[in-house]
């Protein structure tokens, strides 16, 4: 695979995610440029509109219209789906990439930390999961390569290479100092390792293995699960206090996961698992309470 000559830094897929544009402004965008000038830095604000609203999005999720058939196509004319397509025409496409690498930037309400999640594991992103962790301690690395990375809805998949950062918890639509640090800090190591990988092609063989996390599965709230759009705010349910900022911990059969507010407690039936973007509030309306994953070694 070729070397990562130039690469795209974006901020504010979701307008109300703020790590992201940190890194956009002139003070962190001109310490990036001046620290690594072998690689031809590049951003961009993915979703302005919500931004200047400070929400998710205005109309439809703008990361989850990276489709090809939404590239591909006119027929969905909502802001999302169209911004979508303008930023392929400019930094894609993704039938036929021209960045050679894609850092999407966000923010989740879950305590999981300076998360990386890396949509492939050939030897470039092995690498970088390796070089990561290594430079970092507190960083997770999450693989999420259930299917091939073109056929993510990702704005990242518009690139060669793409990968997100995800960094939490941070309350959507404000900005902590500590989570800013860390989004740079992380951002920072990962285009680090775009220098040593372009220096020394075959640098994942010389760093030590690291522990990651793959995506298996997600986990609805037990009830409300019809017409959730209408009736999420009468949820019976909750996330109990011992799985609550608890991402990326070990959850055993009979650990409980949620609590009811009559009382009642609802205990893990599954097999050892390790839940992320547990109470994440972008999936609230979704019914959806986490996800799962299993730990391995990379
Ligand atoms: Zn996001």
């Amino acid at each position: 695979m070729s070397k990562i000559n130039q690469c795209l830094i974006v901020g504010g897929t979701h307008g109300n995610e703020m790590s992201g544009l940190a890194v956009l402004t002139d003070t962190v965008r001109q310490g990036l440029v001046d620290k690594f000038p072998s690689i031809n830095l590049q951003f961009d604000i993915g979703n302005p509109n919500a931004v200047t609203q400070n929400t998710r999005f205005t109309e439809e999720d703008l990361n989850r219209q990276f489709t090809l058939d939404n590239l591909n196509s006119e027929a969905n004319t909502c802001y999302e789906a169209k911004r979508a397509r303008e930023f392929d025409k400019k930094w894609g496409p993704k039938q036929e990439p021209t960045t050679d690498f894609v850092i999407d930037i966000h923010n989740t309400t879950s305590a999981m930390g300076p998360c990386l999640i890396i949509l492939e594991l050939d030897d470039f992103h092995i690498g970088l999961a390796r070089y990561v962790k290594q430079a970092m301690p507190s960083a997770v690395i999450l693989v999420e390569d259930e299917q091939p990375p073109a056929s993510h809805p990702y704005l990242c998949t518009i690139g060669k290479r793409g990968v997100m950062v995800e960094v939490g918890a941070q309350p959507q639509g404000v900005c902590r100092a500590e989570i800013s640090a860390q989004t740079i800090e992380l951002t920072t190591h990962i285009l680090a390792y775009c220098a040593l990988y372009n220096a020394q092609p075959n640098c994942a063989d010389t760093l030590a293995k690291t522990e990651a996390f793959r995506l298996t599965g997600t986990v609805y709230y037990p009830d409300n699960t019809e017409n959730v759009s209408d009736l999420h705010q009468l949820r019976d349910w909750a996330i109990h206090s011992d799985l609550q900022d608890s991402d990326f911990t070990q959850l055993n059969k009979g650990d409980p996961i949620f609590v009811s507010l009559s009382g009642g407690v609802s205990l893990w039936e599954g097999e050892t698992t390790y839940p992320h973007f547990i109470n994440e509030a972008a999936y609230h309306k979704y019914n959806v309470a986490f996800a799962t994953s299993d730990k391995f070694e990379v």
